[in-house]
């Protein structure tokens, strides 16, 4: 069993920032990344609002440079995703990995962010990966000259949107209300775009797709249904991207941390959780910013939390390589 101070679950924003503070501060850090290094900015073609980049950054240049600073300061990264913890006895905390791997540390800050949110509508499973997509940086490449439909009304959809008009023939974004909730600078920018063009009021209610020469069938078609009117049509389109929100990835905590209505993590003003010595930071506690640079202060703010906690019982941490460990 691997034995460290710190255990950073999580390697977004705010994983990574709380990573170069902790290790900066000479505290044994590891980050377990999970499935995508960097989390969801990694998917995001275009950063304009960092700030130190006034020429705009990308989200896999941005996350590769913060895990670079986390590194000169000695922070190892694991690349695997950590499936289950134990918080009920307290520090050192347990956590295992979906390769078997066990961890004991003194202190964990979970910044494991949050997922895109599904429609759950027939065909939208079924179409994943053919025509159906939750990343237009990943997949917008495979839609040129195509006739794109974009489905949401906030930040997230008019942005991947004008991204995707450099790949697509035309982009039609799919909104339930007559409002759009994206910010009014996003919303100038899609409105002015030749390619861009907007369908209010309406939800998708099917996705529908056709067999693709020998292969298997890729999206064809939309059934819309008008709200105001009730009317339902269809509508010929080669992709659905779905920007509609995100979901807190909390699961693996729900029996052990304390979690509000929709899921989100509590937390007091130091970014601890309902356990002492664990500690959340970005997306998987905040429903209401959802940025990378307030991800970004929230993995400091939490890091420099844990530190402090740590200091505060350092008579009590076993040296990390003198420690017995059951199991070793
Ligand atoms: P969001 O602001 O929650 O917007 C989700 C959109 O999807 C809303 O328009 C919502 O409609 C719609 N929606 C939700 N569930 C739906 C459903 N089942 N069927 C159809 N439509 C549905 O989410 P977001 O756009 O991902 O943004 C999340 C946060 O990140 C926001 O705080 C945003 O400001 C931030 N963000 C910022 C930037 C930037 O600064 N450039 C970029 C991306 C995201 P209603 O409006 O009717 O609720």
């Amino acid at each position: 069993m691997k034995r460290e101070r710190v255990a950073i679950i999580g390697s977004g924003p705010a994983g990574l920032t709380a990573a170069l503070y902790t290790a900066r501060a000479q505290l044994s850090t590891v980050v377990f990344v999970g499935k995508l290094l960097g989390g969801q900015i990694s998917t995001t073609h275009e950063v304009e609002n960092f700030p130190g980049f006034p020429n705009g950054t990308t989200g896999p240049e941005l996350v590769e440079n913060m895990k670079q600073q986390a590194e000169k300061f000695g922070a190892k990264f694991v690349f695997e995703s950590v499936t289950e913890v134990d918080f009920t006895k307290g520090s050192p905390f347990l956590l295992k990995t979906d390769n078997g791997d066990e961890y004991l540390a003194d202190t964990v800050l979970v910044t494991i962010g949050a997922n895109p949110r599904e429609l759950n509508i027939p065909g939208e499973r079924t179409f994943v990966g053919r025509g159906v997509s939750y990343c237009a940086t990943c997949d917008g490449f495979f839609f040129r000259g195509k006739d794109i439909t974009v489905v949401g009304g906030g930040d997230s959809a008019l942005q991947e949107a004008l991204f995707l008009t450099k790949f697509g023939k035309t982009v039609n974004i799919i909104h339930r209300r007559d409002d759009l909730r994206a910010s009014i600078a996003l919303q100038v920018r899609a409105k002015a775009n030749p390619k861009i063009s907007f369908t209010y009021s309406t939800i998708i209610e099917d996705i529908k797709g056709e067999a693709n020469g020998g292969g298997p069938a890729i999206v064809k078609s939309i059934t819309l249904k008008d709200v105001k009117t009730g009317q339902i049509y269809e509508k010929p389109t080669d992709g659905v991207f779905i920007f509609v929100g995100y979901d807190p990835n909390s699961w693996l905590f729900k029996d052990q941390l304390a979690l509000s209505g929709d899921q989100y993590m509590k937390i007091d003003s130091n970014m601890q959780t309902s356990i002492e010595g664990v500690f959340a930071a970005g997306e998987i506690h905040d429903s209401v910013f959802r940025q990378a640079i307030t991800a970004a202060g929230d993995g400091c703010k939490a890091a420099l939390s844990a530190i402090k906690w740590l200091g505060e019982r350092e008579d009590k941490l076993q040296p990390l390589d003198t420690v017995a460990v059951a199991g070793d």
